[in-house]
C-alpha cells in the first residue's frame, strides 16, 4: 500500500516554513519524482534547485520552486520517520528473543522487523532476507551505510537451519555486492551451543574476514535464553568453559587479522568475559568500541571513565549521604569494586548496591537492560535505599521513562517509597551521581 507523506511539524525558520508549508500538507513529488522513502526523499532534496509538488489537506496542489544550498535541509519532519511501512521479518529464528517475551506485554515489543532502511537510521541489525536486489540498487546508488548484518553463519544450509528460511544462504550473497560497490558493514553473529560455536564459528570468521575493509567489524555474543521456551528449538546455556573456547577462538582471530588489517575485526560480547571469568581486554582491543551497541566494550569502557574520574578527585570525608544502586545481574561484581574504590575516597558515602535477579524473563537473562520494574520494586521492598535509589539508563525504552512492563519511574518511586533517579551508562555519571546527586 502507497504511503501518504504527511508533514508532521515544520522546523522555524526553515525553507519549509518561508514556504508557508504546514503540518498536514502531503509531499507528494520532488523534481517530479515520486518518493518511496526517506532516502529518496533525502537524495532528491539534496541539489540546489529542487521542485516540490504539495497537495494541502484541501487539495489545492502547490508546486514550489526552490534554490537552497547543498544538502541544506527543507525543514519537514513526517508522520512516518521512514516514509514507508516497516518492514517485518520472514525468518523464524530458533534463538529469536521476541518469540521468548512472555504474553500480554505491549504490541510493539512484539513486532519482528527486519528492514535495511532501519538498518542505516537506527542502527538495526538485518538479516537480508527480505532486501530485494531493488533494496540493494538503491543502497548503492545513495551509497547507503554502513549497513548492519546479522550473519549468524557463513555456511549456507546452517543458516536456513538457523534462520528457519529456506533464502537465508542465498540472501548471503548480497553481502558481495554490497562489498563490491565499497558499502560499509558491520557483523553479528549470535552465538547458539552446538549449532554455529566451534568449526562453524571458525568457518564464519574465516570467511567473513574477506570482505574486510569494507566488513569493519563482527561482534559474537551469546543467544539470550529466557525461561519462556516452551515450543521452542532447544538451546542450551553456555557454561564456564564453553565461553572460554569461544573466546580462546576469538583471541586467536584476533591476533592473526591484526597482524594483517591492524584491526581486531572479530569481537566476543562482554557477557562471554563473564561467563569464562576472564578479565575484559584494554580499550584498544575494541577498535574504538565500534560494537558498543551490541554489548561489546561497554563495560571496559565504563571501568576506564570510571577511573579517569575518580583520578581527577581528591579524597573527601566531609561528604555524607547514603544512597542505593541497582542494575542487572551481570555488573554487580565490577559495580561491587567500583563502589569500594569510591569508599576509599569517600569514607561517609554509605551505597547500598543492589543487584536484581531477573524473575520476569528467568535468570538466566542477567542483562541490565531486560529488567523490569516489578522485579526491582519485589527485590528492593524493605531494604535499605538511602535518600535516593539509582537506576541506570538502558532500562528505560527509547525516549520515554517506561520500563519493559510499562512501569515508569514513578511508580518505582511511589512503590518504595523513595525518590528516584537515573545515572547514565558513563563511569563519569556514576561517580558524578552517587557521590553529588
Ligand atoms: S530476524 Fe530472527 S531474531 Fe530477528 S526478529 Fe526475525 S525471527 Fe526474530
Amino acid at each position: 500500500m502507497e504511503v501518504k507523506h504527511i508533514v508532521k511539524s515544520v522546523v522555524a525558520d526553515s525553507i519549509a516554513e518561508e514556504m508557508e508549508i504546514e503540518p498536514g500538507d502531503e509531499v507528494v513529488s520532488v523534481n517530479d519524482t515520486k518518493i518511496e522513502d526517506i532516502f529518496d526523499y533525502q537524495y532528491l532534496t539534496e541539489d540546489t534547485h529542487i521542485v516540490v509538488l504539495i497537495r494541502k489537506p484541501n487539495g489545492e496542489e502547490w508546486e514550489l520552486e526552490i534554490d537552497k544550498d547543498e544538502d541544506e535541509d527543507l525543514g519537514i519532519e513526517f508522520e512516518n520517520g521512514l516514509m514507508d511501512n516497516y518492514r517485518s521479518c520472514h525468518n523464524k529464528c530458533i534463538f529469536c528473543f521476541i518469540d521468548q517475551m512472555p504474553k500480554g506485554m505491549r504490541e510493539t515489543l512484539y513486532f519482528k522487523d527486519d528492514d535495511s532502511r532501519l538498518s542505516f537510521l537506527q542502527g538495526n541489525y538485518v538479516t537480508l532476507t527480505n532486501m530485494s536486489d531493488h533494496d540493494v540498487d538503491r543502497i548503492i546508488k545513495y551509497h547507503l551505510g554502513p549497513i548492519n548484518v546479522s550473519f549468524q553463519t557463513t555456511n549456507p544450509e546452517l543458516r536456513c537451519k538457523m534462520l528457519n528460511n529456506r533464502f537465508a544462504g542465498e540472501a548471503l550473497k548480497k553481502v558481495d555486492r554490497l562489498c563490491e560497490a565499497g558499502i560499509t558493514m558491520n557483523g553479528q553473529i549470535v552465538l547458539c551451543k552446538g549449532v554455529n560455536d566451534g568449526p562453524e564459528l571458525e568457518r564464519s570468521i574465516s570467511d567473513l574476514t574477506k570482505y574486510i575493509p569494507y566488513l569493519e567489524s563482527v561482534s559474537v555474543v551469546p543467544v539470550g535464553l529466557s525461561k519462556h521456551r516452551d515450543g521452542l528449538y532447544p538451546l542450551e546455556p553456555f557454561t564456564k568453559e564453553d565461553a572460554k573456547e569461544v573466546l580462546k577462538v576469538i583471541h586467536s582471530w584476533q591476533d592473526k587479522i591484526y597482524k594483517e588489517h591492524h584491526t581486531h575485526f572479530i569481537h566476543a560480547g562482554d557477557e562471554f568475559y563473564f561467563l569464562a571469568e576472564e578479565p575484559l581486554p584494554d580499550a584498544d582491543n575494541y577498535d574504538g568500541y565500534i560494537q558498543y551497541e551490541n554489548g561489546v566494550g561497554m563495560v571496559r569502557s565504563f571501568i576506564d571513565e570510571f577511573e579517569e574520574e575518580i583520578e581527577e578527585r581528591t579524597p573527601d570525608s566531609t561528604i555524607k549521604r547514603e544512597v542505593s544502586i541497582a542494575g542487572g545481574m551481570i555488573m554487580d561484581k565490577v559495580k561491587k569494586e567500583l563502589i569500594e574504590k569510591l569508599h576509599e575516597y569517600y569514607p561517609n558515602v554509605i551505597i547500598h548496591n543492589y543487584a536484581i535477579r531477573n524473575d520476569f524473563f528467568g535468570e538466566r537473562i542477567t542483562v541490565t537492560g531486560l529488567l523490569t520494574g516489578q522485579d526491582i520494586i519485589a527485590q528492593l521492598k524493605g531494604q535499605p535505599l538511602g535518600e535516593k535509589l539509582y537506576l541506570p539508563a538502558n532500562l528505560l525504552r527509547a525516549q520515554s521513562d517506561l520500563l519493559l512492563d510499562d512501569m515508569t519511574l514513578a511508580d518505582i518511586s511511589d512503590a518504595l517509597q523513595v525518590e528516584v533517579d537515573i545515572v547514565e551508562s558513563d563511569g563519569h555519571d556514576f561517580v558524578y551521581k552517587l557521590i553529588e546527586g
